[in-house]
């Protein structure tokens, strides 16, 4: 399987990175050594000193499809559910300086945190509230409703690119409020108030 990611989706965001606006979606991979194995702490890796926590909406493909169009594309997932993409921001930096590629930043092992998944029917995806805890405080409030590029056109795009196979999951960008994990932090996610995760930083 493979994770395939988007930056840049919601606006705040953005401006919290002082990124500029994509015209098209940002994407990039994550390998399936990314994903961090359930009940595993995420161990700091050693060539970074400031790793960031992004909380994000998974979603879980269920056929192949290459093409797709947005009008089709909720054919391709039931579920849903949520996630954190952590990005090694001082790699992340240089990288993006030199023009090099995200890889290193954002695809090492333990990077994928992969929460549990629901059953789409029951959300409103268009308005779906998502949060992320750092010890008890709230770091990050998102709603799907300021995604520039919802799910279903997310879908589309990818899928000119890349066949989507069964299982492939797509993390669909972070909200504002991104910030540095440290040793002992306890991560916890939630969706539509349900936890979805919960992860400890050694
Ligand atoms: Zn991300």
């Amino acid at each position: 399987m493979k994770i395939i990611c988007i930056g840049r989706n919601y606006a705040k965001h953005i401006e919290e990175l002082a990124n500029e606006r994509p015209e098209h979606p940002v994407v990039f991979l994550k390998p399936d050594s990314a994903i961090l194995p359930k009940k595993n702490p995420f161990f700091i890796p050693p060539f970074s000193d400031d790793v960031h926590y992004e909380v994000e909406i998974l979603v879980k493909i269920n056929k192949v499809g290459k093409h797709i169009d947005t009008k089709f594309a909720h054919k391709y997932y039931d579920e849903i559910g949520l996630g954190i993409d952590f990005t090694a921001r001082d790699v992340q930096q240089k990288c993006k300086e030199k023009g090099l590629p995200w890889e290193k930043a954002k695809a090492f092992d333990g990077s994928a945190v992969v929460g549990e998944f629901y059953a789409k029917e029951q959300f409103d995806l268009e308005n779906l509230k998502f949060q992320l805890f750092k010890n008890d405080e709230l770091v990050q409030d998102g709603n799907t409703n300021a995604m520039l590029w919802k799910i279903d056109e997310l879908i589309a795009y990818v899928s000119q690119y890349f066949t989507l196979k069964k299982g492939d999951l797509i993390f669909t960008g972070t909200p504002a409020g991104v910030g540095k994990v440290s040793e002992n932090n306890v991560l916890k996610g939630l969706i539509e108030g349900r936890e979805a995760f919960q992860v400890k930083v050694k």
